[in-house]
């Protein structure tokens, strides 16, 4: 049967204690027992529907986990207070001195510069490499590798990852396959393809609102739940826990996240391809130029588009600089790093989200100065939005 990611959240029916249409909100770090016993098996895991310490669970994180777990399709879910705060506890509950991953290397500047600077200290090396070449991916796989890590869309290259290919390598060599789906929600379902770990950051589409950071990581109980572990678990002790208030908030927004993707991607498809005929070079993977648009179209869940993202290249930095400046100044959206906003956000990844990665490096994968990042907004009139933008395009030099 085809996997419905909206129909799973849409199913799923929480009631406050007095009859609310949305669930209390446990405004409470931490939880009385009536027995010493209960708290003693509470810490140890064995008693269901009992809280003990925030940073380990709240009923409030759990109804958004629940939600995002019906949206990917896997047993259960653990949110983290930021992408990174899912990102980051995830990579080192599978990997540990002496282990390996083989990486894409166009990946979110954070994640890129926590495997290129950060995890060596503790004794895990990274090769990146380009994620689109499976035999390239197959070749740097060693005795000592342990995860394939990639995004399904790319920040900032939109370069698409062939997620059944790939969840195939790593059963083929016993690793778990973590995919990063922040830039396709509902368009993507990483663990329908096979991934064993989907992680999001929900401060993009999923929160949709600009206004929290948020992050969670959908597997089985077993991985989650070895993640939330008093004794080894690294969510639980590296604690990038998520407060309720905003678990509660974020849940409120994800009901309407299908009809905000829809618009995302209607609206992004009609510019891109307006972009493109205009003669800019323009990356979409809803345009049948790009090279993987087949891949992106046998993975996707249709209703949802190719999503909201798409590149330009302005040609130069200033050029770039210049056209994000005007379009900020006619009200076309903000000069502003993150996505996912009712509005139109752009920046220069190469001066912003990915100035992590070195120059001759961004160089290698693609990433050229002139290149703008657009995370389409929600505007009602898009052909408007086109005809604002080709001006602006046009008064500083772009076209
Ligand atoms: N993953 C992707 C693809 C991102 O674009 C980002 C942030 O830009 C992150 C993860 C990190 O998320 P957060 O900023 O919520 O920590």
């Amino acid at each position: 049967m085809k996997f419905k990611p909206a129909n799973n959240i849409q199913d799923l029916q929480y009631f406050g204690e007095f009859g609310g249409v949305n669930p209390s909100i446990s405004d409470s770090s931490t939880y009385t027992f009536l027995s010493a016993k209960t708290m003693f098996d509470t810490f140890e895991g064995n008693t269901d529907g009992c809280y003990l310490y925030s940073r380990h669970s709240s009923p409030s994180n759990l109804y958004l986990g629940e939600a995002l777990a019906a949206m990917e399709g896997t047993e259960t879910a653990n949110v983290a207070g930021s992408g990174m705060g899912a990102i980051t506890p995830t990579i080192l509950q599978i990997c540990g001195n002496g282990d390996h991953i083989v990486s894409s290397r166009t990946i979110y500047g954070g994640t890129y510069a926590f495997l290129k600077n950060f995890t060596p200290r503790m004794g895990i090396e990274t090769t990146f490499v380009d994620i689109t070449k499976l035999d390239v991916v197959e070749a740097a796989i060693t005795k000592k590798t342990k995860m394939i890590y990639c995004e399904s869309v790319s920040n900032p290259l939109l370069e698409v990852a062939d997620i059944k290919a790939l969840a195939a390598l790593a059963k083929k060599h016993h690793l778990k396959l973590v995919v990063d789906n922040t830039f396709s929600p509902l368009s993507i379902s990483p663990a329908q393809l096979g991934a064993d770990v989907v992680l999001h950051s929900l401060t993009k589409f999923i929160n949709g609102s600009s206004d929290t950071m948020g992050g969670v990581v959908c597997s089985t109980s077993e991985f989650v739940n070895s993640q939330k572990s008093v004794i080894d678990g690294s969510s639980m002790l590296l604690g990038a826990s998520m407060d309720s208030l905003r678990s509660a908030s974020i849940l409120k927004n994800m009901r309407t996240l299908h009809i905000r993707m829809k618009q995302h991607s209607k609206n992004a498809a009609f510019l891109a391809s307006k972009f493109e005929a205009d003669g800019l070079k323009t990356v979409y993977p809803g345009l049948e130029s790009h090279p993987s648009h087949e891949i992106f179209k046998s993975m996707m869940n249709e209703e949802y588009g190719f999503g909201g993202m798409l590149t330009i290249d302005a040609g130069s930095l200033e050029k770039a600089n210049a056209l994000m400046e005007l379009m900020q100044e006619s009200n076309l959206g903000y000069l502003a790093v993150s996505l996912g906003f009712y509005k139109t956000l752009f920046s220069a990844p190469g001066t912003s989200t990915s100035s992590e990665i070195p120059l001759e490096e961004q160089k290698e994968m693609g990433l050229t100065d002139g290149l703008i990042r657009f995370s389409i907004g929600l505007d009602d009139d898009i052909e408007r939005t086109y005809k604002m933008m080709n001006a602006c395009m046009k008064q500083v030099g772009v076209l």
